[in-house]
């Protein structure tokens, strides 16, 4: 028997983790499973989800796991800087970075503003490389490191109505391979998520209608759970993908195939 067989490979224990945009959602569903898998992990949000940020942080503690808050736009070059310090000097390093925070402002791209242009792409796609650029530098010092990026089904196959979210959720494929080329060598991974609708404040601003037709249209008949994509992110993050970087894995049911 290979002395592997013995490693439990999807344990964290002893690993550092920060998610972005975890007051709640997905992200805040991310921090906890990395947390019940045995990281310490620090929260992200901007200052008005300050309370959401907190009651991440005290669901992490109550797992038995360390936990830090750090507010700021990852958008924002020097607080992206200022939070990597933060988190790095409150827990002791940072050896996982899940690129979660993002938001919407959908139109249809004739009617489309200039500003939702601007404000969806510099927090999903700029924000990215902001936190992975002041991230990295830690991780290929300490020669360890995992980044995790949420892309979408529809960076893959594009949606009417979010010209903005879509470019930048492609973006964030093209950012995620060439971070996974340029930091092999040392020993930090990067790869993404391609998550499909999932049941979150995010989605629960469509219409029933809508929900129903997406769920119709998916080869596993349902919209995913927040725990869905928070399963694929920790899977990516761990000793069990060491071997795996710059892949998109999709986690939508069936509906990008
Ligand atoms: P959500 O709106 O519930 O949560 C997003 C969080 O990001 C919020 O807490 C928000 O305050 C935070 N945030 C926004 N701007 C920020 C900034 N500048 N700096 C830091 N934090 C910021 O969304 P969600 O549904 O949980 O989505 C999480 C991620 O998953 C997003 O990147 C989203 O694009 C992606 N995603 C979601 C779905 C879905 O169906 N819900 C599908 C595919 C991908």
């Amino acid at each position: 028997m290979s002395p592997e067989l013995n490693h439990d490979f999807r344990s964290l224990g002893g690993r550092v983790a920060l998610v972005t945009g975890a007051a709640r959602g997905i992200g805040r569903e991310i921090a906890l499973r990395l947390a019940a898998l045995g990281a310490d992990v620090a929260v992200n949000d901007v200052p008005s989800a300050q309370e959401g940020a907190e009651e991440t942080a005290a669901a992490i503690r109550e797992l038995g796991r360390k936990s830090a808050v750090t507010l700021g736009s990852v958008a924002n070059g020097d607080d992206a800087a200022r939070m990597i310090s933060e988190v790095e000097e409150a827990l002791g390093g940072l050896d996982i970075l899940v690129n979660n925070a993002g938001l919407t402002r959908d139109g249809l791209f004739v009617r489309m503003t200039e500003e939702d242009w601007d404000l969806v792409v510099d927090v999903s796609l700029k924000g990215s490389f902001l936190m992975s650029k002041a991230a990295a530098r830690g991780m290929m010092k300490r020669r360890r490191g995992a980044i995790v990026n949420l892309s979408s089904v529809v960076g893959r196959r594009g949606n009417a109505g979010q010209a903005n979210y879509s470019a930048a959720k492609a973006g964030l494929i093209g950012l995620t391979k060439t971070l996974a080329r340029e930091l092999a060598s040392r020993n930090v991974r990067v790869n993404a998520v391609a998550p499909g609708y999932i049941q979150t404040e995010m989605t629960a601003a469509l219409p029933e209608e809508v929900r129903g037709q997406i769920a119709g249209n998916t080869p596993l008949a349902r919209l995913g759970e927040p725990s869905d994509v928070a399963e694929a992110v920790a899977f990516l993050a761990g000793d069990g993908a060491g071997f795996v970087t710059g892949v998109v894995l999709p986690v939508d049911g069936g509906l990008g195939i």
